[in-house]
């Protein structure tokens, strides 16, 4: 990374994710280590490590870096797990979920983001994330089960296919709620076929929709 973006990018973590309690080692590292500027529009690199989402391309927003950070963490990837990613957008989430050596399955409904996305994944020669354009609430069966689920659009319900395919034993975050409220970001877990839900933090997020 070129040096300006460097120290921005350190004075993101330590000043954004570690101050409200960002732990893990790995997480943080990935958070200085992936360069958000080249996951915004040029326009506004200089803004890519300020502490709010960011508009991208077709009305969709980059998350913001403690919002990517907190739903990272609770996930705890580690090196091999299989993580299905539902909204792709600018690929940042993605690509720090690759960083911790997850193997990535992603779903962003928009062609010309998933495009975009896998550009710059190319670029950045990061190989164990795949990328599908297609409706998120059919999951990836072809794939599943997985390890982890992370959904970075928000339904209104839980979608009944992706916790189907969600592994024994996994984890996987969603922000539930209408666009017009509050949202709750989820954490569920799958024991013995069983789900159970606990709510994190309130958030917003974009729409999860059912077409383009
Ligand atoms: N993690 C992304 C968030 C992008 S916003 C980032 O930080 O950049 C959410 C994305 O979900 C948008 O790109 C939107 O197009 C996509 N999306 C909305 N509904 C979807 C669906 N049903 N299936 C797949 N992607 C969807």
């Amino acid at each position: 990374m070129e040096k300006n973006f460097t120290e921005l990018c350190n004075k993101m973590v330590d000043g954004q994710l570690v101050t409200r309690n960002i732990k893990s080692k790995t997480v943080l590292d990935a958070m200085r280590s992936v360069p958000r500027h080249l996951f915004v529009p040029e326009n506004m690199q200089d803004r890519a490590y300020s502490d709010n989402a960011l508009p991208i391309a077709l009305n969709q927003t980059i998350s913001q870096p403690y919002i990517v950070a907190f739903m990272t963490e609770q996930l705890n990837p580690s090196p091999g797990m299989k993580i299905l990613e539902i909204g792709t957008g600018s690929g940042y989430q993605t690509a720090i979920l690759a960083h911790l050596g997850a193997e990535v399955f992603s779903i962003e409904l928009l062609e010309e983001l998933a495009k975009e996305a896998e550009k710059i994944f190319a670029k950045l020669k990061i190989k164990n994330i795949n990328v599908r354009c297609g409706n998120g609430y059919s999951g990836w069966p072809e794939e599943a089960p997985f390890d982890a689920i992370i959904v970075t659009a928000a339904p209104e319900y839980i979608p009944q296919k992706l916790t189907e395919q969600l592994k024994d034993s996994g984890r996987m975050i969603v922000p539930v709620g209408s666009v017009h409220s509050v949202q709750s970001l989820k954490l569920l877990t799958k024991n013995g076929g069983i789900i159970s839900e606990r709510e994190l933090l309130h958030v917003r997020f974009v729409p999860m929709v059912d077409s383009p």
